[in-house]
């Protein structure tokens, strides 16, 4: 080989080879030539291809680029190539093919089984066929169908070409056009037609949607129509026919397949919302449902959890946590709702008390204590009906119940059936210790009944169970009618006082003071008195007291104060000079209220001398607040005042006191000599203290002196000055003022 090519190159001139190399170049040119002039026509000449649009995988829009495409469309463009043309396709508007034939604005319409006349009655010409189609059949199920002459299809309007193919090939089949596809599948459900009747490619896209899955396509195919496509039968369509039945021609069976292939294995069925319903449904369906259900068992859940919540509000609210009786709100409600309900019935309300229960919790411990109450409630609950009556703990160990009073109950007796048991709870524990209850009791009235002040009630037995508590170890007591009186007063007085003392019902009686050696008056206490509307006066031990705790008193002290300064002035301006005890109450020195200068304005204003003016404060004052109470003796003394200790001796005296207050003079109450006791020991005591006062440089005055003996043995110590029912008693200014007179004329007599 190698050296017949380099014989040639040896024997040939270049010219030669030039020559050969030319003519190969003209051969292939030629040859190629048609191939340039195809390309060239593709380009001029196009060509406008009418298709339908909704024959999916046929003819359908691709929905990427919204371009009409599918096995119809590429076989077309294929065969129209081949052709020498360059197709556009455009889908068509007309109702039929038929239809199409007549516009001229399609070069060809597609596709045809066969030439058919065009809707004005002119005839067509049709290509050979492009691919052969087959139609099958479908069925709701797997069926046995009737023989093709009995058979009833359903089909699509828009095949109405095919439906006349199908005609002539079965004429006895009956067949019914349907507008569209879920039409058709309706009369098929329904049983309105045997079988639908469509193309297998078609058949192959419509049954991918959900709902059609009760569709089964029939296995051998029906028949097989002709693709064809087809345009007026004139010259202008034969050429056009002729021509493109060469590109058809040229297509080759691997190239059909090829194409048919591509469309039918494509995923062009796109879900819509029913596809989605109806594949989802159920599980929409379940899921909404339990959706639903978790809501209602969440809401009933909530619900429940509320309504308990609540109770347990309620609970709290209403009752005790150790027991489960009733709190004390819980008691009032209930004891208020009996009240209303029962008005016809007796009641008593019991304020009980352990006494000794801080003993129980400090010696047994805590638990022990709860575990006596708990039992102090049971025993309670077994003992009360609740319909009518309510138990209720509103505070650690006190206990309060609201019980009917019935004909045969004695109230007592009835407390004693609960009480007998708790006193015996250690005792039956083997313990020794006895548990002591007091209880006070009280009767509701018909007023409690109109009232309804469930609060007061509890007060009322609470205020007899304290008195229990004071008087006795361990026993009860009803509620005592003359305390409720006693309120009842307490609350007029304060009311009506400073209506008495501006209508003068407050006066000021002089109780005389005497030097006991002469018998002379040397000087006064002021005593206070109420007249009251009933007639009679009332004695300062019924209104100070209840003055005191209202924190009234020193209203009625500076009236007393100024009314004395005034008869002070007056009798001043008659000449003659006296001089007067009055009473301060411990209430009246306050450190936010400057009684010196109070005294002293009262001097300025009645042009008094400072030791006009006794001062008497009660030693029990100086015992509870000493370090002001000191202050303001010693500012009262440095004033000038004439300051003394009342009541010495009435209370818990102590010698201490003397030597700390710095007083003019010590008012002794008697209480030693009148005291039950040693009397002998009790004059001991008195000279001893008349001893020390003398020693100590301070002034003496015995108060409550009665009798001449006791005089005589206060004198005999020491004591001058005194004040009793001995000399005087007190009286009114007008009396006083008389006694005097009566003094002073004996005197002058003397004289
Ligand atoms: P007090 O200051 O110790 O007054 C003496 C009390 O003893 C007076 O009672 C007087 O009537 C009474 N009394 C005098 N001599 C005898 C006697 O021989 N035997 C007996 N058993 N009692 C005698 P009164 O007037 O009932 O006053 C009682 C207390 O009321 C006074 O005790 C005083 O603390 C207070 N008080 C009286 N008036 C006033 C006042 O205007 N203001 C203040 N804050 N308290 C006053
Ligand atoms: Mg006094
Ligand atoms: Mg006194």
């Amino acid at each position: 080989m190698k050296g017949w090519y380099a014989e040639m190159l040896k024997n040939h001139a270049p010219r030669r080879i030039m020559k050969i190399i030319t003519c190969v170049f003209f051969v292939l040119f030629y040859a190629a030539a048609p191939c340039f002039a195809a390309v060239e026509k593709t380009a001029n000449e196009p060509l406008t291809v009418g298709v339908p649009s909704d024959r999916c995988p046929v003819f359908y829009k691709n929905p990427d680029n919204d371009e009409i495409t599918g096995i119809g469309v590429d076989l077309m463009r294929l065969a129209a190539e081949k052709a020498g043309y360059h197709a556009t396709f455009i889908p068509i508007t007309e109702k039929s093919l038929k239809d199409a034939l007549d516009n001229s604005s399609y070069d060809v319409v597609m596709p045809f089984g066969s030439a058919i006349d065009s809707a004005s009655g002119n005839e067509s010409i049709v290509t050979e066929n492009l691919i052969q189609t087959p139609f099958t059949l479908v069925t709701q199920g797997r069926k046995n169908l009737p023989p093709k002459n009995k058979l009833h299809v359903g089909m699509l309007k828009s095949l109405a070409a095919v439906s006349e193919t199908v005609k002539q090939l079965f004429p006895d089949m009956e067949i019914s056009m349907y507008d569209t596809m879920p039409e058709c599948v309706k009369a098929l459900r329904s049983g309105e037609v045997d079988a639908l009747l469509h193309n297998s490619y078609v058949w192959s896209y419509v049954l991918q949607k959900p709902s059609y899955g009760d569709l089964v396509v029939q296995p051998s195919a029906m028949f097989s129509m002709d693709f064809r496509v087809g345009t007026p039968n004139n010259p202008k369509g034969q050429k056009l026919i002729a021509r493109l039945n060469n590109g058809i021609a040229a297509i080759s069976d691997t190239q059909r397949q090829a194409i048919i292939l591509d469309h039918t294995t494509r995923k062009l069925y796109r879900y819509d919302f029913s596809d989605y319903l109806y594949q989802y449904g159920l599980v929409v369906l379940l899921s909404v449902l339990l959706i639903i259900a978790l809501c209602v068992i969440a809401s009933q859940k909530i619900k429940y959890l509320r309504k308990k919540h609540d109770e347990q509000i309620h609970q709290m609210m209403g009752h005790d946590p150790l027991t489960g009786l009733l709190n004390t709100s819980g008691f009032r409600e209930r004891v208020e709702e009996l009240l209303r309900a029962n008005p016809d019935k007796h009641y008593f309300l019991s304020y009980n008390n352990i006494r000794n229960f801080k003993f129980i919790n400090d010696s047994f411990g805590r638990e022990a204590g709860d575990a006596l109450l708990k039992f102090w409630a049971k025993v309670f609950l077994e003992n009360i009906s609740e319909e009518y009556e309510a138990i209720g703990r509103i505070d650690t160990d006190h206990f309060v119940a609201l019980r009917l009073i019935t004909s045969e109950k004695n109230m007592t007796t009835e407390a004693k059936k609960i009480f007998v048991p708790v006193e015996n709870f250690f005792i039956d524990h083997d313990k020794e210790t006895k548990i002591h209850i007091c209880a006070g009791i009280y009767v509701l009235t018909p007023q409690d009944f109109q009232t309804i002040d469930v609060d007061h009630i509890i007060d009322l037995a609470r205020m007899t169970e304290k008195r229990v508590r004071i008087n006795q170890k361990n026993a009860f007591a009803l509620y005592n009618p003359e305390q409720w009186q006693k309120s009842k007063h307490n609350a007029e007085i304060i009311n009506l006082l400073p209506t008495a003392i501006q209508s003068g019902d407050i006066r000021v009686w002089y109780q005389p003071q005497v030097d006991a050696e002469t018998g002379k008056i040397v000087g006064a206490e002021a005593l206070c008195r109420w007249h009251h509307t009933g007639g009679g006066w009332l004695p300062p031990i019924d209104f100070v007291p209840i003055l005191e705790e209202a924190g009234l008193i020193f209203e009625l002290d500076c009236f007393v104060w100024e009314r004395v300064c005034q008869d002070l002035h007056r009798w001043n301006e008659k000449g003659q000079r006296r001089s007067v005890s009055v009473n301060v109450s411990r209430d009246d020195i306050r450190e936010d209220r400057d009684i010196a200068a109070h005294f002293q304005n009262l001097l300025q204003q009645y042009d008094l001398a400072p030791d006009q003016l006794h001062i008497e404060i009660t030693e029990t004052a100086y015992a509870e607040n000493a370090d002001f109470l000191i202050k303001t003796t010693q500012r009262l003394r440095a004033l000038g005042f004439y300051v003394e200790m009342d009541d010495f001796g009435s209370g818990y005296s102590s010698l201490h006191m003397l030597k700390e207050v710095p007083v003019d003079r010590i008012k002794m109450d008697l209480h030693f000599l009148t005291a039950s006791g040693d009397l002998e020991k009790g004059r001991t005591i008195v000279s001893c203290i008349i001893q020390m006062i003398r020693q100590l440089g301070m002034d003496m005055i015995a108060e409550g002196v009665e009798t001449v003996k006791q005089a005589d043995f206060l004198r005999s110590k020491g004591c001058r000055s005194m004040q009793g029912y001995l000399f005087y008693k007190p009286m009114p200014v007008s009396d006083f003022e008389k006694v005097l007179m009566i003094e002073e004329m004996d005197a002058s007599d003397y004289r």
